[in-house]
């Protein structure tokens, strides 16, 4: 049964060097191989049509995984087929990354040229024939039906690699049939009066990163006493810190709906449609997952973008991400060169979104932690550098953005916080069902442009950083440090209304 084995082997070696061998240990591919080769074993030499097929679909589903690791450092999943049908082709060719076409070159050569030699040649004749005669049918149909159920159950059970392939499709399928329910339910929408409060002539870049899980008490800049904001302390005479902003919910697609939609509903409108209807060029770039409860409807909201791009390949369930966050800041820097007049940027980061230590390259493996018993203080440790990380990559931001010398904001929120301490009970997370003060607390930090500074002048006066706001009336916020306004804009809604 090696022509049976030979995929799996091939699919875990590459797994193994890509550093995506977590979830999938080395008993996964064995199981697999003695499942899938029962039914080869089984079927009789009469039909080998049936086998011949039967063999093609497991190595092409397990070829096109290898193929998309190798591409995209990540296992196909529901995210792949957004990014395959969802982005702006014209606008993702001139984004195109370099595809690393020698190395799937040489893969595929091998992987189908060794397949073919097992196939045509070797087993055929060792082995195939002489299993065949030897192990009774009914005993290995009764194996099949024990060892099939225990790899076909529950989230983090073992794909076979045709139902990777199939399922995520399927999911695809779905998010996308809903989301088009959405739309339709919205067709024709348009935000009236929509204005400029200032020159509309004029250049404008504006810039939204939103982080995900942070939860200021971490960051130094905040008075953490952990230097996890170095990048952000140092120039803290530029930003505009607010203390006292929470998000509404713990839950990443409420906080996301509320922060992105008036009134917290879609059909009331989202801040892509806002901004697209108001002249703007508008981009999204993200590393967050496309599918699942929480991340389809964000995903959805920044496919309506003019240009955008979702570069996290992973399936939501792995929890893993195919890219670190500073693969954004590729497609932001290609944005800023775009030739728009009136440009908004979103980027949605991976920030501190569980597993802590997968949202970092090593060279951010700053803290440590003690290597106690309950693992807190290992936790805290890791959380910590993902701040420190994303500390790192805000400042890169804001170099880009301040090297462009336009009227522009940078405005950084997390969608959410995350209670993550070393007390015994901290659950290290955000749940709702537990909704711990932790989990609300959010940074939000403001960097302005020296041009936006004198264009806007009046306006930032009035602003109070110690203002109490919560995140479900952002998209105000949004609309009035864009200089706008329109029907569904309420200014008292605003994190700088002042009342005056
Ligand atoms: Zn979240």
């Amino acid at each position: 049964m090696w022509y049976v084995a030979f995929p799996f082997i091939a699919e875990c070696a590459t797994k193994i060097l890509f550093g995506l061998s977590g979830v999938w240990s080395i008993w996964a591919p064995i199981a697999m191989i003695i499942s899938l080769a029962i039914p080869f074993l089984i079927l009789n030499e009469k039909i080998r049509i049936v086998k011949v097929i039967y063999l093609f679909i497991i190595y092409l589903s397990v070829y096109i995984n290898i193929a998309h690791i190798i591409l995209f450092n990540s296992e196909i999943s529901t995210n792949s087929f957004m990014s395959i049908f969802e982005t702006n082709l014209q606008e993702a060719t001139e984004f195109m990354v370099h595809f690393q076409s020698l190395k799937l070159l040489i893969v595929t050569s091998l992987f189908w040229g060794i397949g073919g030699v097992l196939f045509l040649f070797y087993d055929r004749i060792l082995y195939g024939l002489e299993i065949q005669a030897r192990i009774q049918k009914k005993y290995l149909i009764a194996a099949f039906i024990v060892i099939y159920p225990i790899f076909s159950f529950g989230d983090h059970r073992c794909k076979y690699p045709f139902e990777k392939l199939l399922f995520s499709y399927i999911e695809y399928r779905q998010d996308f049939a809903r989301n088009t329910e959405l739309l339709n339910k919205r067709a024709g929408f348009k935000f009236k009066n929509i204005r400029s409060l200032i020159n509309s002539n004029e250049s404008q870049t504006y810039v939204i990163v939103i982080g995900e899980s942070v939860n200021k008490e971490h960051m130094s800049i905040y008075g953490c006493d952990i230097n996890t904001t170095p990048n952000f302390d140092a120039i803290k005479s530029e930003l505009m810190v607010f203390r006292e902003v929470r998000s509404a919910h713990c839950h990443t697609q409420k906080a996301l709906k509320g922060m992105l939609c008036f009134d917290e509903d879609f059909a009331n409108g989202d801040i892509i449609t806002f901004f697209n209807q108001a002249g703007f060029k508008t981009f999204w770039f993200s590393n967050q997952y496309t599918s699942g409860n929480c991340d389809s409807l964000t995903a959805m909201i920044g496919s309506l973008a003019d240009v955008k791009k979702f570069i996290n390949n992973a399936h939501y369930r792995t929890k893993l991400s195919s890219n670190y966050d500073e693969k954004l800041i590729e497609y932001l820097r290609m944005a800023l060169q775009d030739k728009a007049k009136k440009k908004i940027i979103f980027l949605h980061l991976m920030g501190s979104h569980l597993p802590y230590s997968k949202r970092y390259p090593p060279n951010f493996d700053i803290f440590k932690g003690e290597n106690r018993s309950n693992g807190k203080s290992v936790g805290v440790a890791q959380y910590n550098n993902s701040i420190l990380y994303t500390d790192y990559i805000l400042r890169r931001i804001i170099d880009l953005v301040r090297d462009l010398n336009d009227n522009s904001f940078v405005l950084y929120f997390s969608d959410h916080g995350e209670d993550v301490t070393e007390k015994p009970d901290s659950p290290h997370s955000h749940v709702e069902s537990l909704s711990t003060p932790e989990m609300f607390d959010i940074p939000f930090i403001i960097w302005l442009s020296d041009i936006y500074k004198v264009v806007n002048k009046k306006f930032i006066d009035e602003w109070d950083t110690s203002k109490i706001y919560k995140t479900n009336n952002l998209i105000h916020s949004i609309v009035e440090i864009a200089r706008l306004t329109s029907d569904k804009f309420d200014e008292k809604k605003s994190i700088f209304f002042s009342g005056k």
